[in-house]
């Protein structure tokens, strides 16, 4: 039995239809990332907000941010222009439990509102612990879990900072911080059944080689599937100077992290506010662009 033929199966999540999941279904199914999370609890070395969240984006256009009840009016919306929209997800553009409000609010009305839905959502991890019930009781079929480095020596090298219960910590105390908590968060989301995909940012010279690491520690804590995408380096940020590792870069990432678990190969990097089929952006059309990774 595949991971994925697994996951179709588990609760009454239909991941046939999961774009993301599905290779088969990414042309037929659509999806939809809400833009309710502004705010990020963590700054990544690679990221510069005024972009999207890297955890499923590609830098280019700042996403326009939406209040709860936008977010539903504007999924209507899409769901007019649309007949295939399987998968409603929060992504960002920071951090969804950064604002948990705002992200639980949404997924209760898209839950009530649409109880068809796939619904999903993408975190660093730091501050989703105890939300977990509540997104089980929502039927979130699966949720995404960022994870960079599983050594803090280097995971100080990848976060500038992280904020967890309005204290900052810098360096290798803060790095240890968001592990613990990453950890925690898997073996909680997988205790109450829920799919978890672990993306990884792939940052040559950084943790490139540090990736079959990651690959291994998340298996074991019971992760479903990882996605590893290529670092985008971003002007005005720390990593601006590093080069995106090549199609060729990526395969020999995944030779190695494929021993330890699925790997995930067609991911779009779709920005927080995407929406359409993957690869294709309904709200901006001029975005379109095929996965340089794709193998
Ligand atoms: Fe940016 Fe996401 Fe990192 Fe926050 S967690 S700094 S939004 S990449
Ligand atoms: Fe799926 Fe990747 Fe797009 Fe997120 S960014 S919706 S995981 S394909």
């Amino acid at each position: 039995e595949t991971t994925v033929q697994k996951m179709q199966t588990i609760g009454s999540s239909d991941f046939s239809k999961h774009p993301c999941f599905n290779e088969e279904s990414k042309h037929r199914y659509g999806r939809i990332h809400l833009a309710v999370a502004p705010k990020c609890n963590v700054q990544c070395n690679f990221c510069n907000r005024k972009f999207d969240c890297t955890n499923e984006s590609r830098p280019g256009v700042t996403t326009c941010v939406l209040k709860p009840e936008e977010a539903l009016v504007h999924l209507a919306k899409i769901e007019e222009l649309t007949d295939n929209l399987a998968v409603v997800g929060i992504a960002g553009p920071g951090d969804p439990f950064a604002n948990p409000e705002e992200t639980m609010a949404t997924l209760e009305r898209v839950h009530a509102q649409y109880p068809e839905k796939l619904l999903c959502v993408s975190s660093n991890g730091l501050n989703i612990f105890d939300y977990i019930p509540r997104l089980a009781k929502l039927n979130v079929s699966h949720v995404t879990i960022t994870v960079n480095a599983v050594d803090p020596e280097i995971g100080a090298s990848i976060y500038e900072w992280i904020v967890f219960q309005k204290k900052a910590y810098n360096g290798i105390e803060g790095a240890q911080l968001l592990l613990q908590r990453q950890t925690e968060a898997i073996r909680e989301l997988k205790r109450y059944g829920i799919v978890v995909k672990v993306n990884t940012v792939v940052i040559p010279r950084v943790n490139e080689h540090h990736v079959p690491a990651i690959a291994k520690y998340v298996a074991a804590l019971g992760a479903d599937i990882q996605n590893c995408i290529a670092l985008i380096p971003v002007k005005g940020t720390p990593f601006e100077e590093l080069y995106e590792p090549s199609a060729s870069d990526m395969r020999m990432v995944r030779a190695k992290t494929s021993i330890h678990i699925k790997q995930m190969k067609h991911c779009a990097r779709c920005r927080a506010d995407a929406a359409g089929l993957l690869g294709e952006d309904i709200n901006n059309p001029d975005s379109r662009r095929e996965n340089p990774q794709e193998i």
